[in-house]
C-alpha cells in the first residue's frame, strides 16, 4: 500500500507496521515541480549514494531511519513522523542564498550557515526562524536545538568524507523524523539534496546540472558514487 508519493520517492507500507518500504524513482524535479523529467538510472544512483552515506553516519553515531537495503532502488526504514521543518546547512554561498542576500557565489562560511524552511511545496518551502517554527507548532525548542546539533555534526562528518574524494560540500538539506522518543535522520542524502563541486575543476556534480541544464545529470551522480566506492567509504 502506498502511504505517500513524494517528488522522487514513494513510501510504501511494509509488512511490519513500524517500518516502511521506500522506492527511489527516476523522477527528477526542480523549481517546485515545474521542471520534471524521468532520468533512467537516477533512482539507483541516489539510493546507492544515500545508503552509503547513511551507513557512514550510523557508524559515526548518527541514528538514521535506514534499516535494510532490499535492492537497487528499495530500502526498508523506520516509520517516523517527519518534522515539518527542513534543515539546510551551507558551507558556501550559492543557490537561494546568493539570490536572497546578494553575496558572491562560492563565498565561504565558517562557521557554516544554518537555516530552517517549512516543508511545504504549496508554500514553496519558505525560510522560517525559531519563533515562527514554535508559533506554527512545527517543532519544539528542544527539537530545534537537537536538529541543529545533529546537523552541524553531520556537516563535519560529510565535509570530511567528501574532502577524501576531492569534492567540496557546498550545502545540503536534511529532514528529521520523530521515532519513539527521539529525532532520527530521515529522507535521503544524495546529489539531489546536496551541492557537490569538484575541488579541482569546480564542476557541479549535483542536481544543479538538471536545474541549470548544465549537462547529463547521471554522469555527475555516477562520478560521485564512483569516487565514494573507490575510497571504500
Ligand atoms: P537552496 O536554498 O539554495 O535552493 O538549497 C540549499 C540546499 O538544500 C541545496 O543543496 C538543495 O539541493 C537543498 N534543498 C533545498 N530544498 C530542497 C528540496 O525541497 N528538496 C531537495 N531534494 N533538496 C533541497
Amino acid at each position: 500500500m502506498e502511504l505517500y508519493r513524494g517528488k522522487s520517492k514513494i513510501i510504501l507500507q511494509s509488512n511490519d507496521e513500524n517500518t516502511v518500504k521506500i522506492r527511489f524513482t527516476d523522477n527528477a524535479t526542480a523549481f517546485n515541480g515545474e521542471k520534471c523529467e524521468t532520468l533512467p538510472g537516477k533512482g539507483t544512483a541516489c539510493a546507492a549514494i544515500s545508503n552509503l552515506i547513511f551507513r557512514y553516519l550510523e557508524e559515526n553515531g548518527i541514528e538514521t531511519h535506514l534499516l535494510e537495503v532490499l535492492d537497487d532502488t528499495h530500502v526498508t526504514a523506520k516509520k517516523a513522523e517527519i518534522v515539518g521543518v527542513e534543515v539546510i546547512v551551507r558551507n558556501a554561498a550559492t543557490g537561494s542564498f546568493v539570490k536572497k542576500y546578494g553575496v558572491a557565489e562560492g563565498k565561504e562560511f565558517n562557521p557554516p550557515v544554518l537555516e530552517f524552511c517549512v516543508k511545504s511545496d504549496e508554500l514553496g518551502d519558505p525560510l522560517v526562524n525559531e519563533s515562527q517554527i514554535i508559533a506554527l507548532s512545527l517543532a519544539t525548542k528542544d527539537e530545534l536545538s537537537e536538529m541543529e546539533r545533529q546537523a552541524l555534526y553531520i556537516n563535519n562528518l560529510l565535509c570530511e568524507l567528501f574532502a577524501k574524494v576531492k569534492i567540496r560540500l557546498v550545502d545540503f538539506k536534511l529532514e528529521f523524523g520523530r521515532y519513539e522518543n527521539r529525532l532520527i535522520l530521515c529522507d535521503e542524502i544524495s546529489p539531489d539534496s546536496c551541492r557537490l563541486w569538484d575541488v579541482k575543476t569546480g564542476e557541479k556534480l549535483d542536481k544543479d546540472r538538471f536545474r541549470q541544464s548544465l549537462g547529463d545529470l547521471i554522469s555527475g551522480y555516477s562520478e560521485v558514487l564512483k569516487r565514494l566506492l573507490d575510497a571504500q567509504i
